[in-house]
């Protein structure tokens, strides 16, 4: 019997595994000096959690949810995303009673039961941040920041970053009725999706990605034409802020993002792969999300980032290292005296490997496919003399050195 593995889903194993590592501790390293801690959540919530948070009408809700039944009747689902269950979190544990504001993390497998293509995954996997109690925009900055450093530290230069608003439920709702009137006008050029969609959810068809409504929607109205005083305020004062600081942007009215929590910023940082663009992160506000959950009101902010995408963007050969040494052996005293050394080695904290026995020149064969940096070699003779030969497989330097002092030279 010969397993598979379900359809959607991928493994991920050295060496490219080592990119998703170094991902997750550069994040680590940045959420540290920002200040933003770790949550740990469930992966399964209760499915109401999604369809009243994400949207009973978006595409995620409608037609993506892992959702069952468990033993006892109850409707679970495999989180889609990261925020409704941070906010869930937030507003359960009582986390607004600490000081504001109260930053997080998480990072982990999220599911969706997209259609497999390139790049896309059943269960993928995501690093979110959400800050709580900030409704300046100096809050939607320094995510803004944050991320951007992030993607720095992992090489990423060339970044493209838009930016939009949604405004707040007192503004939303006039343009959501002009839209509707935009619409209705043609609607029958639209796809059956926009159709079904248009009076429940016009901002949706915004973010339709069939070439025809696409066009059908070119002269579609913008939203930054009716946001609210505060709302506008709220967009300048953002923009100005980027300003002072080197991230270049562009605004896109277009944007929507496919979620109904988000109110004004809302962003998303695309890189390039294969010629063609695609968003690595996104994110925006959810100032009602908590206050709508039952808790105080309080303004939040967050974003996720795709690890796929963004792994796949990243070059497995530079993370992909080998041992710092390779302790190739020649007789049975030397093998003893071998796993000393690798022990007293490791204790040090250097990845070291230990030697097959057999011929030099098939063990040197074997460090140089490790990507081993030095080659340790103990035979008959270096045993007699309690000292090490090494070599130094990049450039074939080679010496001796007294058992003890080994470490002088591969440090
Ligand atoms: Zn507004
Ligand atoms: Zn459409």
């Amino acid at each position: 019997m010969k397993f598979s593995r379900v359809k959607g889903v991928h493994d991920i194993y050295p060496p490219e595994v080592y990119v998703y590592q170094k991902i997750e501790e550069t994040s680590k390293e940045i959420f540290r000096v920002y200040g933003f801690k770790e949550i740990r959540l469930p992966i399964i919530e209760h499915t109401e959690l999604f369809q009243r948070s994400i949207g009973a009408t978006t595409d995620i809700v409608e037609k993506e949810m892992y959702t069952f039944n468990d033993r006892a009747g109850r409707s679970i689902t495999l989180r889609p995303e990261g925020t409704a269950g941070a906010v869930r979190a937030y507003i359960e544990n009582g986390l607004y009673n600490l000081p504001s504001p109260q930053k997080f993390y998480y990072m982990g497998p999220m599911f969706r039961y997209e259609r497999p293509q390139a790049g896309r995954f059943r269960q993928f996997h995501q690093i979110g941040v959400e800050a709580f109690g900030i409704a300046e925009p100096r809050m939607d900055l320094e995510v803004i920041l944050l991320l951007q450093a992030l993607l720095k530290r992992l090489g990423f230069n060339s970044l493209i970053f838009e930016l939009n608003s949604l405004g707040c439920p007192e503004c939303r709702p006039r343009y959501r009725e002009r839209l509707i009137e935009f619409f209705s006008q043609k609607i029958g050029a639209f796809c059956s999706d926009c159709q079904r969609r248009f009076e429940k959810n016009p901002l949706r068809l915004l973010d339709c990605k069939v070439p025809n409504c696409i066009k059908e929607r070119t002269d579609a109205p913008s939203i930054l034409q009716f946001l609210c005083e505060g709302c506008i305020k709220h967009f300048e004062k953002l923009r100005t802020y980027l300003e002072d600081t080197d991230i270049t942007y562009t605004i896109r009215h277009d944007l929507v993002r496919g979620l109904d929590y988000y109110t004004r910023t809302i962003f998303e940082i695309k890189g390039e792969t294969l010629g063609a663009q695609s968003a690595i992160a996104a994110g925006g506000r959810y100032d009602n999300l908590v206050e709508e959950f039952g808790g105080p009101p309080t303004p939040a902010i967050g974003f996720a980032i795709g690890m796929e995408r963004l792994a796949s963007l990243i070059k497995t050969e530079l993370y992909d290292k080998g041992p710092k040494a390779y302790i190739a052996f020649l007789g049975e005293g030397a093998e003893k005296v071998s796993m000393k050394i690798a022990e007293s080695l490791r204790a040090r904290g250097f990845w070291v490997e230990l030697g097959t026995g057999g011929s030099l020149k098939a063990q040197l064969r074997r460090a140089d496919k490790l990507k081993a940096e030095y080659a340790i070699i103990i035979g008959e003779e270096e045993l007699k003399r309690s000292v090490l030969k090494w070599k130094r497989l990049s450039d074939g330097s080679e010496g001796e050195v007294m058992e003890e002092e080994i470490t002088k030279v591969i440090s």
